[in-house]
C-alpha cells in the first residue's frame, strides 16, 4: 500500500514523518522549492524574520515531536514579559487583564461591563447552535463592549478573521464547551488559565521544524507541483510538474493542502466535494517587518505585543515585538516589529501597492510608539494571497463532505480541516497517519 501526500506545508510533513516510522510507503510532494508552506521564517542582516507564526504553543503532539527530531536544544523560550498582551484603547496601549482580579481592578472595561462579566457565572446556558457567529456568542455570553474591545482584535490578529461571520464552534470550539461543562465561559476560563500554556520558537525561526522533518523524509519531492489527480482501477494517478514524476499510482491520497489549491484537483474524480472547497474563504494579507534603533522608540515595549479594534481605525491588524518576545531576534540597541495587514475585516489594505503599504506601517508605527526616527533602519515585505481560511458557514460544507472520502481511501490533513494553529494541524496529521496505518494492517491482514 503506498500513500501519496500533496503538500509539503506542516500538515502533509508531519503524516509523511509518521508513515515513515509505521514503514508504509508514500511519496509527497511540494510545489516551492523549500517545505513548510505557512511556517515561513527568513534570516537577513541577523534578523529573524517570520512571514507566517512567530511563536507556537506547546502542546503533548508538539513535545513528543520535537522531542523525536532531538530539537529541544534549538528552542527558544520566550522573556520574562511576553505574556503581556496590548490594545489599542483611545490611541493609546492598554495592557488586557490577564486574571480576573485585574480585569476588576483595571479600567480596561467599563463598569458596567465589568458587572456584566462577572455576572455571567449566573446567566442560563443554551443549546449549542452550530450556526452562531462568534460575535453572538460573546454579545451573548457578555456584552457588544467585550466583543469591540477584546474579541474583534484578537480574531483579527489570530484568524485575519471577522467575529460577524466566523462560528464560534469552529473557531473557538473551547468557550462552547466551558458554557456546556460549567453553564459558564468565565469559569471555564479561570479553571483553564490555572492550567497554563506555554509559548516557544526555535533560535532560528519556526521553519525549523518543517525544515527538520522534511531532512528525515526518504520521499520528499520539491518543485514538484501537482497538476492533476486521476483515478483508474481503484488507484489513484497523480501527474506533477516534475520530470521524475510525470505520473505515479497510489493506492490512498493525502490532501495536505489548501482547500483552493485542491478544487482544481478534485474536480475530475469528486465533482461535489470540489464545489464546495471552492467556497472556502482565505483573505489576503501580508506582513511587515520594520526594524528601529531601540533609542529612536519612546514606548516601552514590555509585551508579546498590540492589536487594533476596528472602531480604533488603524491601517493595520496589530504588531508582534518580536525582539521583546525572544532573544536574538535583531541587534540588541534595535527592536524589531512584525505588522499584519489585511484579513477579513481589513483586505483592501493588503491589495494596496507595495510602497504605499511600507509608508503607511511606518506612518502608524511612528505615531503609536513615539519613534522619533524618520524611517525604519531595516523594512521586509511578504504576501500572502490567500492568508488564513476562514471557519465561516462555508467550512462546514467543506468539512462534512470530505468525511465522506475517507471510504474511498481520500484523508485530508490540513488547516481548513484540522484547525488553524500548527498545534492542530500536527495533531490530525498524527491521526491521518494511524487512519492509513489501521487500513494497511486491514488490508494485509
Ligand atoms: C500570516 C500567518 C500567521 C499565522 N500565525 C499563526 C500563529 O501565530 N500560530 C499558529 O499556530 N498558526 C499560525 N498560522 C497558521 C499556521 O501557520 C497554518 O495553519 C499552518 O502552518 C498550515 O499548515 P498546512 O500544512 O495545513 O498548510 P500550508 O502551510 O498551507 O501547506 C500547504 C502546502 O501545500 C503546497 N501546495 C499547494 N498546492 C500544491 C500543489 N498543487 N502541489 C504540490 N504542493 C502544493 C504549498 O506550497 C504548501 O507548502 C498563521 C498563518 C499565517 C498565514
Amino acid at each position: 500500500m503506498k500513500a501519496g501526500i500533496i503538500g509539503g506545508g506542516i500538515s502533509g510533513l508531519t503524516v509523511a514523518y509518521y508513515l515513515q516510522k509505521m514503514g508504509i510507503s508514500y511519496d509527497i510532494f511540494e510545489q516551492g522549492e523549500f517545505p513548510g508552506g505557512n511556517i515561513k521564517s527568513t534570516i537577513t542582516k541577523n534578523y529573524v524574520l517570520e512571514m507566517g507564526p512567530n511563536a507556537l504553543h506547546m502542546t503533548p503532539e508538539l513535545e513528543t515531536l520535537i522531542r523525536e527530531l532531538k530539537l529541544e536544544d534549538e528552542i527558544t523560550e520566550p522573556k520574562a514579559e511576553a505574556g503581556n498582551r496590548f490594545i489599542l484603547q483611545h490611541g493609546h496601549y492598554q495592557k488586557l487583564p490577564e486574571t480576573i482580579l485585574q480585569l476588576i481592578s483595571s479600567n480596561f472595561f467599563s463598569w458596567k461591563t465589568r458587572y456584566k462579566i462577572m455576572q455571567e457565572r449566573f446567566l442560563e446556558p443554551q443549546p449549542a447552535d452550530p450556526l452562531e457567529t462568534v460575535s453572538h456568542f460573546i454579545e451573548r455570553r457578555f456584552n457588544r463592549e467585550v466583543v469591540e474591545k477584546a474579541v474583534e482584535p484578537l480574531v483579527m490578529g489570530l484568524f485575519g478573521g471577522d467575529p460577524e461571520q466566523l462560528l464560534i464552534q469552529k473557531t473557538f470550539p473551547q468557550l462552547v464547551k466551558f458554557e456546556a461543562e460549567y453553564g459558564s465561559v468565565l469559569k471555564g476560563l479561570m479553571k483553564s488559565k490555572a492550567e497554563g500554556r506555554r509559548i516557544f520558537s526555535f533560535k532560528n525561526g519556526l521553519q525549523t521544524l518543517p525544515l527538520v522533518i522534511a531532512s528525515k523524509l526518504i520521499e520528499l519531492h520539491t518543485n514538484a507541483q501537482v497538476e492533476m489527480v486521476t483515478r483508474s482501477h481503484g488507484k489513484f494517478i497523480i501527474s506533477t510538474s516534475s520530470p521524475e514524476y510525470t505520473s505515479s499510482e497510489y493506492d490512498i491520497l493525502v490532501l495536505a493542502l489548501p482547500a483552493h489549491r485542491a478544487t482544481s484537483l478534485l474536480e475530475f474524480t469528486f465533482p461535489g466535494v470540489a464545489a464546495a472547497l471552492r467556497n472556502v474563504n482565505y483573505p489576503p494579507a501580508c506582513v511587515v517587518h520594520s526594524v528601529y534603533r531601540r533609542t529612536d522608540v519612546k514606548f516601552p515595549l514590555k509585551g508579546f505585543g498590540a492589536l487594533h479594534p476596528k472602531t480604533e481605525h488603524q491601517f493595520s491588524v496589530g504588531s508582534v515585538w518580536n525582539s521583546s518576545v525572544f532573544e536574538g531576534r535583531c541587534y540588541e540597541d534595535e527592536v524589531l516589529f512584525t505588522t499584519m495587514i489585511g484579513g477579513a475585516k481589513l483586505k483592501a489594505n493588503a491589495q494596496k501597492p507595495r510602497a504605499e503599504i511600507l509608508k503607511a506601517v511606518h506612518e502608524e508605527l511612528q505615531r503609536n510608539y513615539q519613534i522619533s526616527a524618520e524611517r525604519p533602519v531595516f523594512q521586509h515585505f511578504y504576501m500572502w494571497n490567500h492568508a488564513i481560511p476562514q471557519f465561516d458557514i462555508f467550512i462546514e460544507d467543506a468539512q462534512e463532505l470530505v468525511k465522506t472520502l475517507e471510504s474511498e481511501n481520500v484523508f485530508v490533513a490540513s488547516n481548513w480541516n484540522s484547525g488553524i494553529s500548527v498545534p492542530e494541524c500536527v495533531k490530525q496529521a498524527a491521526e491521518v497517519a494511524k487512519k492509513i496505518q489501521a487500513l494497511a494492517a486491514s488490508q494485509t491482514g
